[in-house]
């Protein structure tokens, strides 16, 4: 029987519920339960997909191909389980099913309404492609009070209903500010947004409240008093120095075992929080440092490098190290004096990007690691930059370039209209619409034997996620392995470059995926692990 926990927010945004509700998962997976979580995004787009990363930030994508919300990120990074399709859906996707219906008559000559035949699709959603977990853990997307949620609010109000008390539960994350005028913490804009909630008939069970310093016994009374739930859960979310440590303090606050008690669920064990306990040693207690510089185009938004960020930290913990970031705009390496501000880190990394502005500041970032030996990671579209960057060169075809920033006469990286998906072969329609149009999710790669990239993931094919429209052109390949550039990894027909390396260099790898989606803080991805450990190992040279 698979019980439902709904997460949704109250006060202003950005209290981190998408962290508080992975932390829901990873304590309730410690207690011993299988878990799954799921997001409902109010917004009318169809997928994140076609959104500017300033606007979204990341662009979550999951292994069957889908376009999601960088929440379903911290999802897999703290309970490993793999998010799917089915996991994150929006308000554009359930209207455009809706229409979909209406247009095919589905619905009999009805008038097609928000009650029910919208909250109906919602609450489909959410019960849809479960395979017996314990509990879904299911996050409404945007703050209590928004126009948008409403329907989201109404279907999970109905699903409360309709499940009954024993197998549904509601937590509501607000904000207690400190008013640093009267010295205190204040509990008003919770009672206004527990208010809100339950004016649509959403009594929240837990409430979470995220608090700069500890919850006086005074006030969590009286927020249990004004807001109509038990003071025991009201539960104390402080700030912490690592979104890692967010499980343990919620478990040390009471959370699991007041979800345990309102759900009537008796003989459980204490949790096992030890991996989480060790992760934290490692974060607080490293042995040493190293500088890696991210030379990126949206930098201004971190949000759009969530999973990257995580994944450097990732491969700090396999190496006992802490990993610190410099972030640069890759436009200003386009001035070659600025080059020297990258003289004293330990590696270099291009992350996944998108169009011609700040390319050529990336490819002067590859020739810069490429010359002075430091280790350099490309992922995706620094990748492409680096074999951009070995074509002209090294393989000195000056006007080698991608077609993404127009036609050339060396297209080293080109658009593929076709390529193939196991037995089958999937055609990107050429002029068509922008979304949902580039190779996604994962795919296998076939490693060249006794390469790096081989013995870097101790195995022969490994299976990655992608999200890309253009690929490194097949045809090059004898160019750039002449120029010193081994293609060690393609795809199972040979058709595409998947990873790129240079055997002359101490660590240089390009990767068409994006490895960092995969990373999760017990379970480091193997190239980052290996990126950081090249750092500590240059670390020590310079
Ligand atoms: N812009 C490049 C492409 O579409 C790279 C995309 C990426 O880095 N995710 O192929």
């Amino acid at each position: 029987m698979t019980r439902f926990i709904f997460v949704t927010g109250g006060v202003v945004s950005s209290l981190g519920k998408g962290l508080a509700s992975a932390a829901v998962g990873a304590i309730l997976q410690a207690r011993g339960f299988r878990v799954r979580l799921r997001k409902l995004d109010p917004y009318l787009n169809v997928d994140p997909g076609t959104m500017s990363p300033y606007q979204h930030g990341e662009v979550y994508v999951t292994d069957d191909g889908a376009e999601t919300d960088l929440d379903l990120g911290h999802y897999e990074r703290f309970t490993g389980v793999a998010s799917r399709r089915s996991d994150n859906v929006t308000s554009g996707r359930i209207y455009q099913t809706v229409i979909a219906k209406e247009r095919r008559g589905d619905y009999l000559g009805a008038t097609v309404q928000v009650i029910p035949h919208v909250t109906d699709a919602i609450k489909s959603f959410i019960t849809a492609d479960l395979a017996g977990e314990d509990f879904l853990i299911c996050e409404v997307g945007g703050t209590v009070g928004d126009i948008e949620s409403q329907p989201f609010l109404e279907a999970i109000r109905q699903l409360g209903n309709e499940l009954g008390r024993q197998r549904a539960l509601f937590i509501h994350l607000t904000l207690v500010p400190f008013i640093s005028a009267s010295g205190e913490l204040k509990t008003k804009p919770t009672q206004h947004s527990v208010k809100e909630l339950r004016s649509i008939g959403i009594q929240p069970d837990i409430l979470l409240c995220r608090c700069d310093r500890p919850l006086p016994e005074s006030e969590r009374r009286k927020i249990a008093l004004f807001c109509n739930v038990r003071s025991e859960a009201v539960i104390e979310a402080p700030d912490v120095d690592s979104i890692y440590r967010v499980p343990t303090v919620y478990h040390q606050h009471g959370l699991d075992d007041q979800i345990l008690a309102i759900l009537g669920i008796t003989d459980v064990g204490e949790p096992d929080l030890s991996r989480w306990e060790r992760i934290l040693r490692l974060i607080t207690m490293p042995e040493g440092e190293v500088s890696i510089a991210v030379v990126g185009k949206y930098t201004g938004l971190l949000d759009a490098y969530k999973s990257l960020i995580e994944a450097l930290i990732h491969g700090g913990l396999a190496n006992h190290v802490r990993v610190n970031v410099s972030w640069f705009d890759s436009q200003i390496f386009e001035e070659s004096d600025s080059l020297h501000r990258l003289q004293d880190v330990h590696g270099i990394l291009v992350p996944g990007g998108f169009g011609e502005r700040g390319a050529e500041g990336k490819v002067a970032a590859v020739t810069f690691a490429r010359e002075k030996k430091i280790p350099y990671f490309g992922l995706c579209f620094g990748m492409q930059m680096a074999v951009v960057e070995t074509a002209r060169n090294v393989a000195g075809l000056k006007s080698a370039s991608s077609t993404e920033f127009g036609a050339c006469e060396h297209a080293v990286v080109g658009l593929m209209t076709e390529w193939s998906k196991g037995n089958e072969t999937v055609t990107r329609p050429v002029g068509g619409s922008l979304g949902g149009t580039m190779r996604l999710g994962a795919y296998p790669t076939v490693l060249k034997p006794r390469s790096q990239a081989a013995e870097i993931y101790g195995a022969q094919r490994i299976m990655e996620r992608h999200r890309h429209r253009y690929e490194v052109n097949i045809a090059y390949r004898e160019t750039l392995e002449d120029a010193g550039l081994m293609l060690s990894g393609l795809s199972p027909d040979g058709q595409l470059p998947e990873i790129v390396e240079r055997p002359d260099h101490p660590w240089f790898i390009g990767v068409q995926f994006h490895p960092e989606l995969k990373s999760k803080p017990f379970e480091p991805h193997p190239l980052f692990a290996s990126f950081i450990k090249a750092a500590v190992d240059h670390s020590r040279l310079v």
